[in-house]
């Protein structure tokens, strides 16, 4: 592919191969430090349009991450709008989602089943830091697993709200938490874990990625507890199967309530749907009179 135009910087919607990526602006950094410094990455404004081919095409906020991207492309007077991953709810860390108007709406489906509800963060947030003191009380640690990108830096600045005390990160998580600082993204003081100097970790709060959990890595904080920050912790058979002590249920994805009311919005007469449960969706759309169907693309669960 010769042009790539991105919505975001997650790896399954980001990928090496192409000779140019366009990006929106917020999210350039994002992407230039995911695909290595050579790498020739286009930043453009939201609601800028540029040209590809014959299509004029434009990017708007999706609310999903740092410079996450609807990409609308109208060509022979027809509109469409692929979603990317988008969420509805506050975002400290991104620009809110903007709704569009389009023919053909293509969404995503990842938390597309009635279970999937979202409370309100900051609520979700305040256990998180209950739980995190009540640790502390207990003498150990708390060990945090949060997606690197995005769910991390959104945890570290919704905790404004309650502490100024740093949370230390693992790597992976303190080398993009960085790239949303430089970016101007506020979020508590962060420490980055180094095996160079001996650390007492009892009483605090570790954010590392789900890939660091049940690994040597671990060993150094001692006796923790654990904890999962996703979607997924919505259902308790997947808190049960993952075996972290507590979930915490913080999306970075529409949950059911926001795909119904984004994709009836958007007033398209067809919505194709990528990313799991697309069947469920599919069937309330039609019964409202919009031509839906799953579209095979991909995408995975993001990392
Ligand atoms: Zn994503
Ligand atoms: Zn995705």
């Amino acid at each position: 592919m010769q042009t790539a135009v991105i919505t975001h910087a997650h790896g399954d919607h980001l990928r090496h191969g192409s000779a140019r990526y366009i990006v929106a602006r917020p999210g350039a950094s994002l992407a230039q430090h995911r695909l290595g410094s050579g790498q020739p990455v286009t930043a453009v404004d939201y609601g800028t349009p540029f040209t590809v081919g014959a299509a004029r095409v434009s990017l708007h906020p999706a609310g999903h991450v740092l410079g996450s991207a609807q990409v609308r492309i109208e060509h022979a007077g027809e509109v469409w709008v692929v979603s990317g991953d988008y969420k509805r709810q506050p975002d400290p860390t991104c620009t809110p989602f903007e709704p569009l108007q389009c023919d053909v709406f293509i969404s995503e489906a990842t938390f597309a089943l009635p279970v999937y509800r979202w409370a309100p963060t900051p609520q979700v947030v305040e256990e998180i830091v209950r739980w995190w003191r009540a640790n502390r009380d207990r003498g150990i640690a708390s060990a945090l697993f949060c997606y690197a990108l995005g769910k991390s830096q959104r945890v570290l600045a919704e905790l404004r709200a309650f502490t100024d005390e740093p949370v230390y990160v693992h790597g992976a998580v303190g080398a993009l938490t960085d790239v949303y600082r430089r970016a101007g993204v506020e979020m508590v003081p962060t420490l980055t874990v180094t095996s160079e100097k001996k650390t007492d970790y009892r009483g605090a709060l570790i954010i590392a990625p789900p890939s660091a959990a049940g690994t040597p890595w671990m060993r150094r904080f001692g006796e923790h507890a654990s904890g999962f920050c996703s979607g997924w912790m919505r259902v308790r058979g997947d808190r049960r199967r993952r075996g972290y002590d507590r979930g915490f249920v913080i999306s970075d994805h529409a949950d059911w309530p926001a795909l119904l009311e984004t994709c009836l919005a958007t007033g398209a007469r067809r919505v194709l749907l990528t990313h799991g449960h697309s069947d469920a969706l599919a069937r309330y759309l039609t019964e409202r009179g919009v031509s839906a169907s799953a579209l095979q693309t991909a995408y995975g669960a993001d990392e």
